[in-house]
């Protein structure tokens, strides 16, 4: 079976319980693994703190390389703590009170503000969507609810309150003591749950210095009527359709990760398709057809990075679910190696398919940037010369960023003296970091790159590289430099 040589889609999965071995998680990456998530709303920080220093452990001597990924709960309600687990039988009405104020036989929910903040006929969904009650009472801070679809309800199970504006804080107490655990080990993103406005993003980043990247996961309608601030004010976006799928009619949610794909590709940044993807792996060594499409569709719709949470977490087949993904991300490419640049569409003649090009919101929001041009220039030239490669010196990783954004169809090699940048470009499609050391000599920079396509195999003596760089280096923004060279 012919194979690319580097695979374009990032992987993403999420740790567990079983992980917690060096030898196990260096399995993990060498399955093809390129960001470590590692979800805060399980699990002690005890755990998490030894997991990421065991990760740095295992990846410190990696060519390739590996980001860490810390996912904030932020504020997901969720059902407080039953004495037992409780049988919801449909039609049969239950009672919901704050926490530490229900009575047996109540539903203690932590959150706080439900009576609040709900209306009569209010949906009220419990357990992952499976449970389905209506809202027909309000008394005082107590809520009367029918029992539409019921079931068995354990502790601590989410509840969703799909189009109700939650007065929770973006940040709660507990997420506020993960960043700062987040901060103080040191991971490369931090992801918020339930983002609701840019604010929620602006108040994370005050918390957290310059090097973390934050990600805001997409799962509330709210957010997709904030769309383009919350882009502006984040550095990567995930389409979280677990609770997306619950909070709206799972109906909308295929054209809506395409929209918000797109979006994301408008602005430049990453964006990781969540949840469910080969979720039968969980206990089946084989994806269904249904889950290999969704896969290989979240790549046709151009998303940066596809993500694993059970399958890894928990699942009985975690190896193969991540090789899964890396087979159908690597025919996807062998068919459809990024979506290419024509002549005519970097001159702006045509409109492209799939992801706009930078260019086209250019036009409609002033002059075009010169590193917009750089990179769609880059793209276009590494096509007509049939260069196996685009060569990148980059210090903050945007110029790797830029083009990666044009979806060149050949890798972009991106040469940073920068850990920090290393690792967070291992999120980008198309990316494919290179650790170096410092210079700001452009002939230096240039033989070591040189040197280390070689080693790998990327390109092939007498071939030719295009090179896309900031000058001066050092200053991040500032893409402004095409040559072609030989290998
Ligand atoms: P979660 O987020 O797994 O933390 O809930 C992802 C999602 O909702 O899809
Ligand atoms: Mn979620």
């Amino acid at each position: 079976m012919p194979r690319t040589p580097v695979r374009r889609t990032k992987i993403v999965a999420t740790l567990g319980p079983a992980w917690d071995h060096p030898d196990r998680m260096g399995a993990l990456i060498d399955a093809g693994v390129n960001v470590v998530r590692i979800n805060a709303s399980h699990g002690t920080a005890e755990i998490r703190a030894r997991w990421i220093a065991q990760l740095r452990e295992v990846t410190r001597d990696r060519r390739e390389a590996v980001a860490v990924l810390l996912d904030l709960q932020g504020p997901r309600i969720r059902v407080g703590t039953l004495a037992q687990p409780l049988r919801l039988e449909a039609g049969r009405t239950v009672v919901f009170a704050p926490e530490d104020e229900a009575r047996d036989g109540e539903i203690p929910t932590t959150y706080e503000s439900l009576a609040a903040d709900v209306q009569l006929g209010a949906r009220i969904l419990l357990d992952d969507g499976l449970l389905a009650l209506e809202v027909t009472g309000l008394k005082d801070r107590r809520v009367d609810a029918v029992v539409h679809y019921g079931g068995e309800l354990r502790s601590h199970k989410g509840m969703n309150l799909p189009g109700i504006e939650v007065s929770a804080p973006a940040l709660t107490e507990k997420d506020l003591e993960d960043v700062a655990q987040a901060v103080a080990v040191g991971v490369d993103y931090v992801a918020l749950s339930f983002v609701r406005r840019p604010e929620d993003m602006e108040q994370l980043r005050a918390l957290v210095p310059r090097s973390i990247k934050l990600i805001a996961k997409i799962e509330k309608d709210t957010a997709l009527r904030n769309l383009c601030g919350i882009l502006d004010a984040s550095d990567a976006i995930m389409v979280a359709r677990g609770d997306l799928g619950v909070e709206l009619p799972f109906e909308e949610v295929p054209l809506i990760q395409k929209q918000i794909i797109r979006e994301a590709g408008l602005h430049g940044k990453p964006v990781i398709t969540a949840t469910q993807m080969l979720e039968s792996m969980v206990h089946a060594p084989r994806p269904t057809r249904a889950e290999a499409s969704d896969v290989a569709n979240a790549i046709l719709d151009g998303t940066d990075a596809v993500m694993l949470s059970a399958e890894t977490a928990v699942g009985e087949f975690p190896l193969e679910a991540v090789r899964a993904m890396d087979r159908i991300a690597r025919e996807m490419e062998l068919q459809r190696p990024g979506r290419g640049v024509t002549i005519d569409a970097a001159l702006g003649r045509r409109a492209s398919e799939g992801v706009a090009l930078p260019q086209h919101r250019m036009a409609q929001s002033g002059p075009v940037r010169t590193e917009d041009a750089i990179a769609v220039a880059v793209c276009a030239a590494a096509e007509m010369l049939s260069a196996p490669l685009i060569v990148c010196f980059t210090s903050s990783g945007f110029t790797a960023r830029k083009v990666a954004t044009c979806r060149p169809t050949v890798p972009v090699f991106a040469s940073t003296p920068e850990p920090d940048t290393f690792r967070q470009l291992s999120l980008v499609w198309g990316v494919t970091p290179a650790l170096t050391e410092h210079s700001t000599d452009y002939d230096r920079m240039l033989s070591v790159a040189r040197q280390q396509i070689l080693e790998r195999g990327l390109a092939q003596p007498g071939e030719r590289l295009v090179v896309t760089a900031g000058v001066p280096f050092d200053m991040p923004g500032t893409t402004n430099l095409l040559k072609i060279e030989a290998v």
